[in-house]
């Protein structure tokens, strides 16, 4: 059956939460106490309502225990963990929630929502990342040590295998994918030969990413 998503609150991220999980055909249920913000999600989301997502007896009504998936996104910390809570105690399998702060997220974990997301600190580390080195396209934490980040092949890489390369060796990073325009290479075999053009996306800690980055001969 097809997964029953309920995003709550359409700020900036919300609505670009909402808006992508529409344009991927799941199901969509907005809520927001904006009117405005409701009547222009009309246009994509399969339900939009109004109503305040602090109110259980609201959130309720709506029926909101069917969902599998909530994704709050409120700004004011004390809404967001009144709409968190509501969405766990109604029993909603995944409740992805944004935080504001680390006690904000603190909370939520304790409360036991099952993920918090910063997408301001993240996409600064991000950012961050790619103006250092105009090598890192792209750089996604995984913990404060450990991240996936995407490289530009190195000149004395063209040519060679992954055996070749040798990264996990030398760098204790693991290549777990090999992008080339619009083509992915999930699962890259240790004779796959490096492309001039190609990327290489790695996983490992970031130190050890950072050598590889700047060392990489
Ligand atoms: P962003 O930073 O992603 O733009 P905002 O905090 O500015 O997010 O937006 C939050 C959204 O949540 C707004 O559209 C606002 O109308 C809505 N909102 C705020 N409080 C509530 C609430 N109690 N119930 C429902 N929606 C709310």
């Amino acid at each position: 059956m097809k997964k029953q998503y309920v995003v709550i609150g359409l700020g900036r991220f919300g609505t670009s939460v909402a808006k992508t999980l529409a344009e991927q055909g799941a199901d969509v249920l907005v809520i927001d106490a904006n009117e405005e913000k409701v009547d222009q999600a009309i246009s994509y989301a399969t339900h939009a309502v109004q109503a305040d997502a602090t109110d259980e007896q609201a959130l309720r009504s709506l029926g909101i225990r069917n969902f599998d998936v909530a994704c709050v996104c409120l700004g004011e910390i004390q809404s967001s963990i009144m709409a968190a809570l509501i969405c766990k105690e109604q029993g909603i399998d995944l409740v992805l929630v944004k935080a504001q702060s680390e006690v904000h997220a603190k909370v939520l974990y304790k409360m036991g929502v099952d993920k918090v997301v910063f997408p301001e600190r993240d996409m600064g580390i991000r950012v961050a990342h790619n103006l250092i080195s105009s090598n890192i396209l792209d750089f996604i934490e995984l913990s404060d040590d450990y991240g996936i980040a995407e490289i530009e092949v190195h000149a004395p890489w063209v040519g060679k295998t992954l055996v070749d390369l040798d990264f996990r060796k030398k760098y204790g990073v693991n290549i777990i994918a090999i992008k080339n325009g619009h083509s992915v290479n999930v699962s890259p075999l240790p004779g796959d030969v490096i492309a001039e053009d190609d990327v290489l996306v790695v996983i490992g800690e970031e130190d050890s990413i950072s050598r590889l980055e700047q060392y990489g001969e």
